[in-house]
């Protein structure tokens, strides 16, 4: 054990995960002491929700299919009415980080308890943050309320989660962990959640590429993102994801999309000042994307930055900021925003390295 001294507050995190557990919720319903679910859910995925409401049958409140992501103000609003209206005693989210943060927003005014059912790799329903977007703000905050009582992960639920956004997503998720193993309130049992999260994650990958309907790989990328999104919940997150949020937020970039392109941008430059992490991550990947060792090139074990940026272009993932819709203008201001207010980070934020981080991540470079 490296790590000496430290600090751990466990959250109240209840857990069903396997092929099938979905038809437990009815039993997860009466465990809470509720007998009224409102199902919530986006409306790309308004059957899936309707699927749901089904299995809970008399304790369906119904279906509200306005999910949306960063919860604007107006449909959490709704959301609470219709709560309220049917007389729901809790609420299921069935879906993605869009899906669990309006449970989040109506647990957070009226306290009803929500059960999450994810469909992607997000990892919102292992934390306590919420938010809610109004007249283009995004606010948040952390609340104990909006962690969900109980959390089914379905893998039969993501096998329809395309291809494409499984990447993506898993990438989010392995972010977490990255940020988790070199946070300032890291510790021993959440590092080795984050490197095992890395390592199943990146190792179901390339398999969900191959096969999207393979139940194994999509149980191995849903118990990678359980551990990833676990390890976000319980540690602060550094540069990475105040890229990630000053460019979500400013130019509306793709969320999972965007993870995916900034992240070995991010770890590359932190890598140097996190040599604990960077040999976690070095174990994890080694292990976790064996798959990639396959090929006739030979990738630089000790750089899990490269690792991870090698990966993303395996499994035709985005690597440039430009390709998602940034325009090179946009680099400064958020260089600028990524520097304005202090926080924790393993490397020295300066603004001349981070405008040299974005503009790699803009032009598609390789990372470091
Ligand atoms: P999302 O929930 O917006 O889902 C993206 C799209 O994929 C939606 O149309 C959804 O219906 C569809 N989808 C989801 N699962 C599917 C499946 N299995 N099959 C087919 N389609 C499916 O995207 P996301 O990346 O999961 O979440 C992003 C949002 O979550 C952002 O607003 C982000 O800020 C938030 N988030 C919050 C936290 C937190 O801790 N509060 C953590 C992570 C993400």
């Amino acid at each position: 054990m490296t790590q000496t001294s430290f600090s751990y507050d466990a959250l109240p995190m209840r857990v069903r995960f396997g092929a099938g557990s979905v038809a437990s919720l009815p039993d997860e319903i009466t465990r809470l002491g509720a007998r009224r679910a409102l199902v919530l859910c986006s409306p790309e995925q308004h059957a899936t929700g309707e699927a749901v409401s089904a299995t809970l049958g008399e304790r369906s409140a119904g279906v509200l299919a306005e999910a949306r992501m960063h919860v604007p103000v107006e449909v959490a609003r709704r959301a609470r009415a219709r709560a309220a209206e049917v007389g729901a005693d809790c609420c299921v989210a069935v879906g993605g980080g869009s899906a669990i943060g309006l449970g989040k927003a109506i647990a957070l005014e009226h306290g009803l308890p929500v059960v999450a059912v994810p469909t992607t790799y997000a990892g919102s329903e292992m934390t306590t943050v919420w938010g809610l977007t109004e007249n283009g703000r995004k606010r948040t905050g952390k609340d104990p309320r909006v962690l969900p009582a109980s959390v089914l992960y379905d893998p039969d639920l993501t096998l329809g989660l395309p291809v494409a956004m499984s990447v993506t997503s898993g990438f989010n998720a392995v972010a977490h962990a990255v940020e988790a193993l070199y946070a300032p309130d890291r510790s021993p049992v959440i590092s080795l959640m984050a490197e095992e999260g890395v390592r199943a994650m990146a190792g179901a990958l390339p398999a969900v590429v191959a096969d999207g309907g393979d139940p194994d790989a999509r149980a191995r990328a849903l118990y990678g993102s359980w551990l990833c999104g676990a390890c976000l919940g319980a540690t602060t997150m550094s540069l990475h994801h105040k890229l990630c949020h000053a460019l979500g937020g400013t130019l509306d970039l793709p969320h999972a999309a965007t993870h995916t392109v900034v992240l070995p941008h991010a770890l590359a430059f932190n890598q140097p000042a996190a040599p604990e992490a960077t040999e976690a991550l070095t174990r994890a990947l080694n292990t976790g994307s064996r798959a990639l060792n396959t090929g006739s090139r030979v990738l630089d074990a000790a750089d899990p930055a490269r690792r991870l940026w090698d990966l993303a272009g395996t499994l035709d993932a985005p690597r440039s900021l430009r390709d998602l819709g940034m325009a090179e203008s946009d680099i400064e201001p958020i260089a600028d925003q990524a520097v304005s207010a202090p926080y924790a980070n393993p490397a020295p934020v300066t603004r001349d390295g981070v405008t040299r981080l974005l503009r790699a991540a803009w032009n598609g470079e390789p990372p470091g």
